[in-house]
């Protein structure tokens, strides 16, 4: 499934419709802070410089009963992330030790290159199914200049432009 999506400047406050971002209804009676930090490579190797990137927090606005839909989604996926990366760790890296230090192939640079590879492949497979059987209905893409706002609706989208001077882009 699409998603829709609205580039704004990090630094931009964004201006909501006055809509519900998952069903659409007038005037929500509620909101929900999203927040991201922008992504970078160095953090791979230095975990602990997530906390130094860039960080964006916004209000979306949502009603009460959307709320917990919306919570609910959030968890899960970061539970399953977090479950996949766990899984990784304990399973994958001891088994890359074992097999180094029986099979010689597998001392060599290039396939442990292709096994991580393959591995990233075996995981973000799914993920990436699971994105698609289950989009958001609004997801925070901070970058460290611009910050993309991407939206499951493209009328939502349009509006959200419309209000912050923006294009809508189809993802
Ligand atoms: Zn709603």
């Amino acid at each position: 499934m699409a998603l829709w999506s609205v580039t704004l400047d990090t630094s931009a406050e964004p201006r909501f419709p006055d809509r519900c971002v998952v069903c659409a209804q007038p005037h929500p009676d509620d909101f929900l802070r999203v927040a991201d930090r922008a992504w970078s490579w160095t953090v791979l190797f230095f975990p602990l410089l997530h906390f130094a990137q860039v960080r964006k927090s916004v209000e979306v606005p949502v009603c009460r009963d959307c709320r917990a839909v919306f919570r609910r989604q959030r968890w899960l996926r970061i539970a399953v992330l977090w479950g996949i990366f766990v899984a990784v760790a304990v399973v994958g890296i001891p088994l890359v030790q074992a097999w180094k230090a029986n099979v010689a192939v597998l001392r060599s640079r290039t396939v442990q290159k292709l096994a991580i590879l393959a591995a990233v492949v075996v995981f973000a497979v799914p993920l990436l199914l699971w994105e698609y059987i289950f989009p958001k209905h609004f997801d925070l893409d901070v970058g460290a200049r611009t910050t993309d706002y991407d939206f499951r609706s493209p009328d939502y989208a349009g509006e959200f432009a419309r209000l912050n001077n923006a294009e809508v882009q189809d993802l």
